[in-house]
């Protein structure tokens, strides 16, 4: 039996008068990867971003790792989590952002090493040999005294990739990694993404509209319109023969 890491039941998330997840029902197995594709606007992002506890739902559950996000069990009854119940959900998880986010002030290192000795209380050299684990794992051993703004676009979301691994999540989140990098930056950061995929307990949930990426590394694909899944299935037929309409005339636009 495989588990589902991931579980929204019914999950409805609203913004005043604008319905963004409309009742949505979405699994992911423990290990599989999955691509999420859509228009702008259809619910990518904020399936991301409650997944990491940055926004609250409105209505439905969502399980992570088994465990309720929102809610924690007390004398058997679902109560609104606690900081406690969300720090340790949000350790099961690591996201990488369309821009990156690096904190400018800090050295790559320091980056990297932040989180692990403050969130996982590492001491600072133990943190370090992390950081150098996966500076080398995303090819930027030599770079870890750098600031970010003396990097490129594209080491600088390697770093961000790092900087997410070193908390050794089980949950990796990607919204759009590539969007904001100019075309020759592109691969070098798919490289990195493309080598974790082949980690075989490494959930992956990647927003993008790397077709062709997407194509290559994911066990399924989601494509989202108007908060809702209009259609899913394995790389190859949402691809080739979309069912639905809906899904045809979206990647007519990436031909
Ligand atoms: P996608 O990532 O698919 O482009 P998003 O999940 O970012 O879409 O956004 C879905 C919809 O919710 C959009 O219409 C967006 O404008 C709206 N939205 C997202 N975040 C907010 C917010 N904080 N306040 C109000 N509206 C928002
Ligand atoms: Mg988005």
């Amino acid at each position: 039996m495989t588990q589902d890491i991931i579980r929204f039941d019914r999950v409805t998330k609203k913004f005043g008068e604008l319905t963004v997840l409309d009742a949505l029902d979405f699994s992911v197995a423990k290990g599989e990867k999955v691509t999420i594709i859509g228009p702008s606007g259809s619910g990518k992002s904020t399936v991301l971003r409650i997944l990491m506890t940055l926004e609250t739902i409105d209505d439905g559950v969502i399980h992570v790792a088994g465990k309720p996000l929102w809610h924690e069990e007390r004398d058997g009854r679902l109560v609104p989590a606690g900081e406690d119940h969300l720090r340790a959900m949000r350790k099961e998880m690591g996201m990488v952002f369309q821009q990156f986010n690096l904190f400018p002030h800090m050295t790559v290192r320091r980056n990297i090493t932040e989180a692990p000795v403050h969130v996982l209380g590492l001491d600072k050299e133990q943190a370090n040999r992390r950081a150098e684990e996966y500076l080398e794992l995303v090819g930027l051993s030599d770079q870890a005294d750098k600031f970010p703004s003396q990097l490129s676009g594209g080491q600088q979301q390697r770093v961000a990739i790092a900087r997410a691994l070193a908390m050794r999540p089980n949950i990796m989140l990607f919204d759009e990694p590539t969007s904001a990098l100019d075309p020759e930056l592109v691969g070098e950061v798919l490289n990195v993404i493309q080598r974790l995929s082949n980690e075989h307990d490494l959930t992956m949930l990647l927003v993008t509209h790397e077709m062709q990426f997407a194509k290559q590394i994911s066990d399924r694909v989601c494509f989202f319109d108007k908060g809702r899944i209009v259609e899913q299935g394995p790389p190859e037929q949402v691809f080739s023969t979309p069912r639905e309409a809906r899904t045809q005339e979206f990647l007519k636009g990436f031909l």
